[in-house]
């Protein structure tokens, strides 16, 4: 449903009461369905294009439909610019209306993996997960609390000294810290973010968390417990919430490799090496015959096959319900019973080393521990929701068993217990697709703006002669040639900041062979595969300077459904020209193809659901890097003949008879706006 009606009912007036700009007249209509949810509970899917507002839209109404209704608001982003987005929200809104907010209290949480300073502070604790550093935690808590001096410095001066603690809430209030703030605040006076995240947090009406604290049972639990009220009080708002599929497949799945079965035996030369069974057999014998049997389900199951170009190289293989479980149990001859007996002892020896580890102050990891956690989880999955897998992305260095999840509505039933669900993103489309893969009842509210700035700001071309089709590219060996050549056109054709998007590394690294690199006139920058967080946005930075070369601007060599085509920002001149290489159709995996079953099975639209959506969803996070404000302006070239067919999703791509040409008047069309 795309709705035109400029709503003015009365509700309207009082949800834009705090509302700190002025209002266009779409976000009015995106604060009419907010209206509606928040008042009949009913579920909001709303997609709208970045740069539009709705973040301010659904801070400004939750906060003004929750102080008048006595509710609360849960908040949850993806990453951490996203929750630093919506602070500056709230701080806008503060600032504007201090009178309506003074009592407003919002706090913006982060996991102990982000806020636990002597974890910072020490390079094995860095390593941490959120339930080994929870564990870690207590029992420095537990020291502070016996009272030897001893434990966790930033936790007990909170408890000697309460002045620093007042002062800390009393900045927070004034200031309403991101948590990176909030983490330097602490470090300077040697005080716990996460501990006084936690005091403030019963009194905040408004917290911006991370999905997982929302879809986490036990997470949620604390939180709400911190926050002393129910999900029944509580208005839930999802962001970007095209993420969350994928967030809920990847939470409920689980694996096992190879690195971590060799784990285990460190830990086994370090603690012990107990007997398993009454016939003898030692965990180091079980650990090895498992990583065995491993190394046999890959040979078995994924070598062979056409692997003739790499970029479509087999990586993964559906497995039998009943693998490794049957393997391990004819080798030792166990029954069910005996191999649960064996689960349950690896759980209880993984225990044992966990707290010998706590005492001596290091990470409590155990391998043995998750060797016995995931067997459990293995034997006893549902084998209608999950496939079983065998993956290797290594080249034999480090295969791994993986127990996938095909349905992220198993793990999205908690959305149903809040007072309502806004679930927005500025590609969501289509919004069914959506619904349906959370799990959303029937009357979920389904809507989609257009983008609201000016569409003659933004061209989006595909050219009809090259295709990334692996049929086409084997038959015709000039088809990589030819994209190569288009790229290097394009890129010398202009003097605009340039993203390449590639479909894969891979194929990046053959144009790179290629010697694509020599033929572009222009300084390009490279994304590497696995580069730090740090390298890649020093990467980015320079890219946007365009370090010594200002008037002839920057390439940069990226990929598509990546950090930077998916979570970057590019504004004004940063980014005027982005050419997509090839449709980024999924790989047809095994884990794509057992998807795609599953949801021709529950919904009769496989394809569509699994491929059609998700490739659209990708083209638009891409596309959507170039026009962020009013005054943006962009070009988009697409480099596959496919590209017609998603013209239901990006409604203005057109067929370029000519890119370059087309491609120099549209630069030419905003000199004015842009001067070179
Ligand atoms: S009290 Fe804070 S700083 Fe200390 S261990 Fe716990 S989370 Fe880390």
């Amino acid at each position: 449903m795309s709705p035109t009606t400029l709503f003015t009912c009365s509700s309207i007036a009082v949800l834009m009461e705090l509302f700190p700009y002025n209002t266009r007249s779409y976000q009015k209509n995106i604060m009419h369905y907010m209206d509606e949810s928040l008042a009949t509970g009913t579920p909001l899917v709303l997609e709208s294009g970045t740069g539009s507002g709705k973040t301010v839209c659904a801070v400004s109404s939750t906060i003004s439909y929750a102080l008048k209704n006595n509710k609360k608001i849960i908040y949850t982003t993806r990453t951490n610019a996203q929750q630093k987005q919506v602070i500056t929200e709230i701080r806008t809104i503060k600032k504007r209306f201090p009178n309506e907010t003074k009592n407003v209290v919002t706090v913006g949480m982060q996991g102990r993996t982000h806020m636990c300073l002597l974890a910072k502070n020490n390079p094995e604790l860095q390593k941490g997960s959120a339930d080994e550093l929870a564990r870690l935690c207590a029992e420095e808590k537990k020291k502070v609390r016996r009272g030897r001096k001893k434990g966790c410095p930033y936790f007990r001066k909170g408890v000697e000294n309460e002045e620093a603690v007042k002062h800390a809430l009393e900045w927070m209030r004034a200031v309403l810290p991101t948590a990176e703030e909030l983490v330097k605040y602490c470090e300077e006076h040697t005080l716990c973010p996460y501990e006084i995240n936690k005091l403030l947090v019963q009194d905040a009406l408004l917290v911006v968390v991370p999905y997982i604290y929302v879809f986490d049972t036990n997470l949620r639990n604390m939180l709400l417990d911190w926050m002393g009220v129910g999900e029944e009080d509580i208005i839930l708002v999802i962001d970007e919430a095209h993420n969350l599929p994928d967030y809920l497949r990847d939470l409920l799945s689980s694996q096992l490799s190879a690195y971590m079965l060799n784990s285990c035996l460190y830990e086994i030369e370090r603690f012990g090496d107990p007997s398993l069974l009454a016939r003898g057999v030692t965990l180091s014998r079980f650990v090895k015959d498992l990583n065995n049997i491993i190394f046999e389900l890959r040979q078995r199951f994924l070598l062979g096959g056409d692997n003739k170009l790499k970029y479509v190289e087999k990586k993964d293989a559906l497995l039998p319900p009943n693998a490794v479980v049957s393997q391990i149990a004819e080798k030792y001859s166990l029954t069910t019973q005996e191999m649960e007996k064996i689960i349950s002892a690896l759980i209880a020896y993984g225990e044992q080393i966990q707290t010998a580890k706590q005492k001596q102050g290091k990470l409590p990891r155990s391998y043995i521990h998750k060797l016995g956690v995931f067997l459990s989880f293995w034997m006893n999955i549902d084998d209608e929701h999950y496939i079983k897998l065998i993956v290797d992305e290594t080249d034999g260095k480090n295969p791994r068993v993986e127990a996938y999840c095909l349905d992220p509505s198993l793990g999205a039933n908690i959305v149903h217990r809040f007072l309502t669900s806004i679930h927005m993103s500025g590609t969501l489309s289509p919004l069914d697709e959506y619904k349906d893969s959370i799990g959303l009842p029937e009357s979920t509210m389904l809507y989609s703006y257009p983008s609201p700035f000016p569409k003659e700001n933004r061209r989006i071309l595909y050219v009809k002669d090259v295709t990334t089709r692996y049929d086409e590219i084997k038959n015709y060996k000039g088809m990589i040639k030819r994209i190569q050549q288009y790229i290097a056109e394009i890129c010398n054709t202009t003097n605009r900041n340039t993203i390449v998007f590639f479909p894969s590394f891979d194929f990046m690294n053959i144009c790179i062979r290629d010697g694509l690199l020599k033929k572009i006139k222009r300084l390009t920058y490279i994304e590497e595969q696995r580069m730090s967080q740090h390298d890649l946005m020093d990467v980015i930075q320079r890219f946007k300077e365009r370090e010594g070369e200002k008037n002839n601007g920057s390439v940069l060599f990226s990929v598509m459904g990546g950090r930077i085509s998916e979570g970057m920002d590019f504004p004004a001149d940063e980014l005027e020209v982005a050419v997509i290489v090839g449709i980024p159709y999924p790989k047809p995996t095994a884990r794509q193809r057992g998807l795609q079953r599953y949801y021709q099975r529950k919904f009769g639209k496989g394809w569509e659901y699994t491929v059609n959506a998700p490739t659209a969803r990708k083209l638009l996070q891409a596309i959507g890097r170039l026009i962020r404000n009013e005054t943006d302006r962009g070009v988009a070239i697409l480099l596959d003949k496919r590209a017609a067919r998603f013209k239901r999703y990006i409604k203005d791509i057109q067929a370029a008879d000519d890119v370059i040409q087309e491609l120099q008047s549209f630069i030419l069309e905003g000199v004015q706006v842009y001067p070179p």
